[in-house]
């Protein structure tokens, strides 16, 4: 079913997109995935292979603007096409930090490496179509709203770090929904998802009692491969050829918040997002 088809993966070393990566490559799919450290990811490189998949790796630490962008053009030197393109890698940070770039870490890794790798790679998308991309949300997003005058958390970095946390996968959302708005007629699909409540490294980097919370409710999580399964659904099913601009959940289109549907919050992070990302030097 997805035999020759180039899977690019980022947060392919732990969690729901180690196991999409996997399951992905058993299908017969070439992935490529993206990890920041060289051993983790040569140990995920490996574990595919041995399960009979073909699988190649990209170094990248997707806080930093200019590892996107070496990223992007190692890809395109070695691959001429790109059937999936799936943005997965995130975190939590209890603490407000700041990136090489001088940004929010939270929305810089969650939500503009999403935003720069996508359209660095846009092209590539285009000129493969079919193609889909996927964005993997939360539905942390549901309690959120955009705070446009302060995106970089700096008068406020509440609830330690779940309001950052939740305004990312809010920017996911809006994200996906523009960019589908700006794909339609291009045959390249843009989708978000909520994998559910899974028990992954995720949230463990937090100190002290909430890293303990975590621990006691991911008793009552998912397991990786039960999260990845709407991953690998939007990334293999033909059920979701030509689907665009959904909000999944257990591999199917729901409604998502309120506030993601806000047309005006979408293109306006959009127009940021390209200011920020050195996409556009102009505007805004
Ligand atoms: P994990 O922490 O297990 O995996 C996160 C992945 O992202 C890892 O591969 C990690 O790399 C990578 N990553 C983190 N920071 C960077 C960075 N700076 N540069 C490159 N890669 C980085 O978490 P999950 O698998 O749970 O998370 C995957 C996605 O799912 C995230 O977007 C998260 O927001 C979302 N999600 C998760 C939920 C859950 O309950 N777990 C619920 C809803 C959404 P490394 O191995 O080096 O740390």
């Amino acid at each position: 079913m997805m035999n020759n088809k180039v899977v690019l993966i980022t947060g392919a070393t732990n969690g729901i997109g180690r196991v999409a990566a996997l399951e992905l490559a058993k299908m017969g799919a070439r992935v490529v995935i993206v990890g920041r450290s060289r051993e983790k990811t040569e140990a995920v490189r490996q574990e595919i292979q041995a399960a009979g998949g073909s699988a190649d790796s990209l170094l990248a630490d997707l806080s930093a603007l200019d590892e996107i962008r070496r990223l992007a053009a190692e890809f395109r030197a070695r691959y001429d096409r790109l059937d999936v393109l799936l943005n997965n890698a995130g975190a939590i940070f209890a603490r407000r930090q700041t990136t090489a770039d001088g940004f929010e870490m939270t929305f810089a890794l969650n939500h503009l490496s999403y935003f720069l790798l996508t359209n660095l790679l846009l092209d590539v998308l285009k000129a493969s179509a079919p193609a889909r991309i996927i964005n993997v949300s939360s539905d942390a997003h549901r309690s959120a709203q955009m705070n446009f005058d302060d995106l970089q958390h700096e008068k406020s970095y509440g609830m330690g770090g779940f309001q950052a946390y939740g305004r990312s996968k809010l920017a996911n959302v809006l994200f996906t929904y523009e960019l589908a708005r700006r794909l339609a007629g291009t045959g390249v699909t843009a989708n978000a998802l909520h994998p559910g409540f899974v028990a992954t490294g995720f949230g463990r980097n937090m100190p002290g009692l909430m890293n303990r919370v975590m621990g006691i409710m991911h008793r009552f999580a998912l397991t990786p491969e039960q999260g990845a399964q709407t991953l690998i659904y939007l990334a293999s099913s033909p059920e979701v050829e030509g689907m665009t601009g959904k909000y999944f959940d257990k591999n199917r289109p729901v409604r998502s918040s309120p506030a993601s549907y806000d047309e005006a919050a979408q293109k306006r992070l959009w127009d940021i997002s390209e200011w920020l990302t050195g996409l556009q030097p102009a505007s805004v």
